[in-house]
């Protein structure tokens, strides 16, 4: 059985006062939730602090990004090395490096595979736009991500992968996809893409988690839907209430 795991992206948000303060108060809040895996994932800036305060908590740490390389001109790039003991995870291929940033395909696998070797688990980000949605192309698209994100990615480190599918047009819009929709193509086409890559025992151990516009109110919907394994949660990640809500819910859906 998979363990659920909620990941807060807070995105560009919090200083590194408020991301201290509010971890300080978010792990009193999501104590209680041993079954589900919680992670928070702070700007670069506050990694440092945040996982100081988290250190004896069951609270896991991610960066929003990492580099692929050690070292090297790369102004404003982190290198694994540099936060491979501050982090368990790090985001990679979020819609929005990959639309603002020039995140490729083959930068995600470069970093997701630079991320296994220093120990920190990525958690890859795929999700098709409005337009490839209309088109039909979902299937081809995300499917074409997976497998990129993943080419040379052993069998053995599978189960440290985390993938997030996360519709472009969901996000930080206020429109979800159903829960319908998200086990679809969760289940249907990115489970499927695992099982012809790596067989079905390993497909099924890694956890798929559904992001765009999670809210306390549709969390249910998604958690009861059988490949859904978690959330990558933005917005409401950023308040204690919401996101031990999200926590709470996962825990009661699927938590035992
Ligand atoms: C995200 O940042 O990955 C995300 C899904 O954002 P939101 O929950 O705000 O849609």
């Amino acid at each position: 059985m998979r363990t659920p795991i909620i990941a807060g992206n807070w995105k560009m948000n919090k200083t590194l006062p408020e991301s201290v303060a509010f971890v300080e108060e978010l792990a009193k809040a999501l104590a209680p939730y041993s079954t589900v895996e919680r992670v928070v994932a702070p700007t670069f800036v506050s990694l440092a602090a945040v996982s100081s305060v988290l250190a004896n908590t069951e609270i896991a740490v991610s960066s929003q990004n990492v580099h692929w390389e050690d070292s090297g001109a790369y102004t404003s790039e982190v290198a694994p090395v540099m936060i491979q003991d501050l982090v368990e995870y790090a985001i990679i291929g979020h819609s929005e490096c990959r639309a603002y940033l020039n995140e490729t395909d083959e930068k995600v696998n470069k970093k997701a595979k630079a991320a296994l070797a220093h120990g920190i688990k990525p958690i890859i980000a795929v999700g098709e736009s409005l337009e490839q949605n209309e088109a039909g192309e979902t299937t081809s698209f995300v499917g074409g991500q997976v497998r990129a994100a993943l080419d040379g990615i052993p069998a053995e480190d599978m189960p440290k992968v985390v993938i997030a599918y996360e519709p472009i047009w969901a996000i930080g819009t206020g429109k979800s996809a159903s829960g319908e929709i998200a086990q679809n193509i969760i289940g249907g086409t990115i489970r499927s893409v695992l099982i012809d890559l790596y067989g079905d025992a390993v497909a099924q151990q890694v956890r798929i988690q559904y992001g765009g516009s999670v809210k306390p109110n549709n969390m249910e919907e998604y958690m009861s839907q059988p490949d859904v394994d978690g959330a990558l949660v933005g917005g409401a990640s950023l308040k204690v209430d919401a996101f031990t809500d999200l926590v709470r819910i996962a825990a009661e859906v699927k938590g035992s």
